[in-house]
């Protein structure tokens, strides 16, 4: 419930407006309900009716993606690109190829894109684009005439300083090589427009790990502050088994964690002897295969199909798959099993309530928005990098990358402390967030 009636009149007339768009409409709310203890605390928010043009993209790009199968038969898909905010930087966030891919989701993650961008120290703008293209089945050939097709319209919209977009799910190394490709070809320029792009041609080291990483190097932080607690012996289950999930299984396993189940969206493993990660990554990045198949080699290990990973007991859960994945009865189930932490490496995986029952449970809720915005913040390492000239050593990167988490955690906690929100990480990272791209936008003037 809205205690401001700023905040309840610009959502209640979203709603009337998009009652569609309700993974959007969530991402709002959560939102607009924290921030308001600074829309108390000062009226030159509403006054500059920075509520109502944060709610809005800045710009909607929606276009036709047309590409031929190796059958030879003409496909179609839709594409979308919204710029949501650039009142810190060019635009900035994730290309989503997936068939559930849809205005909405498009929106609720180019918003709560701007907030995790500001909360990095960066100067990086928020956006987000994608498609309903499944690339599941398909084969390069195919990937890379759809990837093709999708920059034959985007090429136009962005540019280094303008729009700079990067991987998200079903957009890895493959995909953005052959985005970057066409972009070159049809523009004639070698800039960082992308990011996460391979190593040969201006990727940077540790980007392929930073969102994992980041996400376990956060945890470990925010578990030190918060219960004076680490990763050690600690048992670890996470959902999705792509990039976000394998490389926050590889860190939490080097920080001292034993992780015993991982997912995709066929079901899960439980791999009691702890998961090996050699064989996920053998099976889903080189492979592009099922998760079922790693019992085959792991004598103990389990795999259950169409089952969520959150029945599997653990001390800390690492969401990394996709959006709304634990809802009430998953977050009753981990609380039951003695759950201690929960970090968000997907956006935005935990529904409103399950997150409620967490913070009702003294269970520390590390929020998607600062604990998954490593990946962006060393994707803004790259584009620094890109601009000089210059490539630095993986672990130059990772270390800027520590810093960047843990001085999310501190600004998170700080924040918190001013407006009397306890140990609330949520709220501390959404109004840290809020403050500063909103006084970019009221020093800019009205635009
Ligand atoms: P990938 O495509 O590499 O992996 C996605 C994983 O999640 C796969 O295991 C996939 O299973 C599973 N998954 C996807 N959709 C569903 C679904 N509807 N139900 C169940 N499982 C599903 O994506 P990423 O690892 O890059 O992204 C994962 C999450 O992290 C997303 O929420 C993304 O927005 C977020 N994120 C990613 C960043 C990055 O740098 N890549 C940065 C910040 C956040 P399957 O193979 O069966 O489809």
């Amino acid at each position: 419930m809205f205690k401001t009636k700023y905040a309840k009149r610009v959502f209640e007339a979203l709603e009337a407006r998009l009652s569609h768009e309700t993974e959007f409409l969530q991402a709002v709310h959560e939102v607009l309900l924290s921030v308001e203890p600074v829309l108390e605390s000062d009226p030159k928010y509403e006054k500059n009716a920075i509520l109502e043009r944060m709610v809005d993209p800045d710009r909607q790009i929606s276009f036709r993606v047309t590409w031929v199968d190796d059958a030879g038969q003409v496909q179609t898909n839709r594409g979308y690109r919204f710029e949501f905010n650039g009142a810190i930087g060019p635009y900035k966030g994730g290309l989503r190829f997936h068939p559930s891919v849809n205005p909405s989701i498009i929106k609720f993650l180019g918003f709560e894109q701007v907030f995790k961008n500001a909360l990095t120290g960066l100067w990086l703008g928020g956006g987000k684009g994608g498609s309903d293209f499944d690339s599941r089945g398909k084969s390069d050939g195919e990937v890379m005439r759809f990837c093709q097709a999708f920059m034959n319209e985007l090429y136009r919209h962005i540019g280094a300083n303008t729009d700079v977009p990067a991987g998200d799910i079903g957009v890895g190394g493959r995909e953005i090589g052959f985005l970057y490709g066409q972009y070159r070809k049809l523009t004639n320029e070698f800039t960082g427009v992308l990011t996460g792009k391979g190593l040969g041609y201006g990727g940077s080291l540790a980007r392929t790990e930073a969102t994992g990483y980041g996400l376990c190097y956060y945890t470990a932080e925010a578990m030190r502050q918060l219960s004076n607690d680490d990763f050690t012996d600690k048992t670890v289950v996470i959902s999705g088994s792509g990039n976000v999930a394998i490389f926050a299984a590889e860190k939490a396993a080097e920080l001292g964690g034993k992780v015993v189940a991982m997912s995709d969206s066929g079901g899960y493993v439980y791999d009691p002897d702890g998961i090996h990660l050699g064989l996920i990554k053998e099976i889903k990045l080189e492979k592009r295969g099922r998760i079922l198949e790693y019992i085959k080699n792991r004598k103990n290990a389990q795999y259950v199909a169409d089952k969520k990973v959150w029945e599997i007991p653990c001390d800390i859960a690492l969401p990394c798959a996709t959006q709304n994945d634990i809802g009430v009865d998953e977050a009753h189930k981990l609380i039951k099993n003695g759950v201690k932490v929960v970090a968000e490496g997907a956006n935005m995986p935990t529904t409103p309530k399950a997150i409620d029952l967490f913070r009702e449970s003294g269970v520390i809720f590390c929020p998607a928005k600062a604990a998954n915005a490593g990946g962006v913040a060393v994707s803004g390492l790259e584009m620094a990098q890109n601009s000089m000239r210059v490539a630095w050593s993986f672990d130059e990167v990772d270390a800027k990358l520590q810093i960047i988490m843990k001085n999310i955690v501190e600004q998170s906690l700080t924040t918190a402390a001013k407006y009397n929100l306890g140990n609330d990480l949520a709220g501390g990272a959404n109004i840290s967030a809020f403050e500063r791209v909103a006084d970019a936008m009221i020093a800019q003037g009205v635009s």
